[in-house]
């Protein structure tokens, strides 16, 4: 693994911005200069002051030697390493040379930077040793970030290239966490089935790479503008960014505008257009089941993103009734009433009248009724006792994130219907265990998870898959 190494001026951000990079990248961290320190026992103006710059100068390049001895670390370099070529040409062996480029005003101008040895003599020095070392700086760096913006943004830029997303390259998967995500095994199993990416070090294997990028709330905006420049091909959002990806896309198709969310971001030719699989990606699991939204009576657990695809969907597919069930009411029933204005199947059947809004029930009883309520427990009983299909879009059952204070709703459910959890961390929450336990059939979130991935490689790849057959195949490597 190479190295990240950041080099620029004294304050452009290189320590933090490298110390944040390495944390969230699970790399080393490598301070070049606290090194220095450490081996001679004394700090940077000590050296200085006692030895003189030259003899510093020799330090730093026994230093940069054993830098570059070290692999998948994150580098950060004293603000004058770049004035000899060996240091940057030792340095270049196994790293990537990144130039936080801050501009010294903002540097002169941070309250934070106000102590460094660097301005106690004043900002002017700043200003020429800037004038000097700007032009190495960007002569030696692989790709220089402009640290123009906020801390989050430029962190955002830098995932990017931690990542290895840089210029012309490959896909990945956005979300914050992201640690646990299994996005690159599946995406990269189904590009291999289909002879993409192998080669190791060719071209291909660059353009079908597939890696997780942390990029956190707020870091959207930063992303998406180095993922155009980049030459990114495409990319998978998750939590939580689904809705707000939206504000930042060219094209959103028909199905996400209406789910309102977006999973998959297609790019070409510098247009992003966001796409939503994960809904497509349900469906085809729950039919592997044996079942269909068509003529079913589906309730849904949650009024999060997934929970609003999931109504829209089976209301959209012809469901006899969809019951959203979340623990702030208002929610539930706002997502009750946009399912209603906004599916496509409910609007036709129940004319004008049904696309102006809620509660006109004349209509929707012809061919189904969505409705959002309050999980408590009478009530999931008795939506349980009216559902086919029962859907868990909250986090509930997920590792760390609590579970179902009672599971006795369960009891209610006719002994034909399907339970679907979309946590897929572990093979049975403790939901899935319950309807075994019952003898009520159960399905948790890898099959949606591989079909959501199998559906958006097919907007990658531009052509459809065998899916049924590739998605046999890896959620059978992943059970095991
Ligand atoms: P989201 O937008 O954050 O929505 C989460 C929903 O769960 C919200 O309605 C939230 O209620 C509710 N919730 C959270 N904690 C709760 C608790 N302790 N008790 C009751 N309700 C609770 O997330 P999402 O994107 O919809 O995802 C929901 C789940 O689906 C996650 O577990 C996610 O991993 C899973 N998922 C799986 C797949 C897959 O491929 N298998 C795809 C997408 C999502 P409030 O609004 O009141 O906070």
């Amino acid at each position: 693994m190479r190295n990240i190494v950041l080099t620029g001026l004294p304050g452009s951000g290189k320590t933090t911005l490298g110390l944040a990079a390495a944390e969230l990248a699970g790399l080393d961290f490598r301070d070049m200069d606290a090194e220095i320190e450490r081996a001679a026992g004394m700090s940077v103006s000590e050296i200085f002051a006692a030895w003189g710059e030259a003899r510093f100068r020799e330090m730093e390049t026994e230093e940069a030697r054993r830098a570059a001895e070290a692999t998948g670390a994150v580098i950060s370099t004293g603000g004058g390493v770049v004035l000899r070529e060996d240091n940057m040409r030792l340095l270049a062996k196994n790293g990537f040379i990144i130039f936080i480029d801050r501009d010294p005003t903002a540097i002169a101008g941070d309250v934070e930077c106000a102590g460094r040895p660097l301005l106690a003599e004043g900002a002017a020095r700043l200003f020429g040793i800037s004038k000097e070392r700007r032009p190495l700086y960007l002569k030696s760096a692989h790709a220089a970030l402009a640290n123009d913006g906020g801390f989050q943004e430029a962190l955002g830029k830098l995932m990017l290239l931690v990542n290895g997303e840089h210029p012309g390259k490959g896909f990945g998967v956005i979300g914050d966490p992201i640690g646990h995500t299994r996005s690159p095994e599946i995406h990269k199993a189904v590009f291999a089935a289909h002879g993409l990416g192998l080669a190791e070090g060719s071209g291909d294997a660059a353009a079908w790479d597939y890696k997780a990028m942390h990029v956190k709330r707020g870091g959207l905006g930063a992303f998406v503008r180095a993922a155009r420049e980049s030459g990114l091909r495409g990319f998978n959002v998750t939590i939580p960014h689904k809705q707000d990806i939206m504000d930042f896309l060219d094209d959103i198709d028909e199905e996400a505008r209406l789910c309102g969310a977006v999973n998959t971001v297609v790019i070409k030719e510098g247009r992003l257009t966001g796409h939503n699989t994960d809904m497509g990606g349900l469906q085809e699991a729950i039919r592997d089941a044996g079942f269909d939204y068509g003529g079913s009576r589906v309730t849904v657990l949650g009024t999060g993103g997934a929970a609003a695809g999931v109504a829209y969907k089976a209301a959209a597919c012809g469901a006899a009734r969809v019951r959203a069930l979340g623990r702030r009411k208002e929610r539930a029933e706002a997502l009750a009433a946009n399912v209603r204005r906004v599916a496509p199947g409910i609007a036709e059947e129940a004319g004008a009248d049904m696309g102006t809004g809620a509660g006109k029930r004349g209509g929707l009883a012809r061919r189904g009724e969505v409705l959002g309520l309050e999980m408590s427990p009478d009530a999931l009983a008795e939506a349980a006792a009216d559902t086919d299909i029962l859907v868990n879009a909250t986090p509930l059952g997920m590792e760390g994130a609590g579970d179902f204070e009672s599971l006795g709703f369960l009891e209610a459910l006719p002994r034909g219907a399907l339970v679907c959890d979309l946590v897929y961390g572990r093979s049975k929450t403790a939901l899935l265990k319950k309807a075994e336990e019952i003898g009520i059939k159960g399905i948790n979130g890898l099959g949606m998870l591989v079909y959501q991935a199998l559906l958006a490689d097919e907007l990658y790849m531009g052509r459809t898959l065998d899916r049924r057959r590739v998605a046999a195949t890896i959620i059978g490597r992943f059970s095991r």
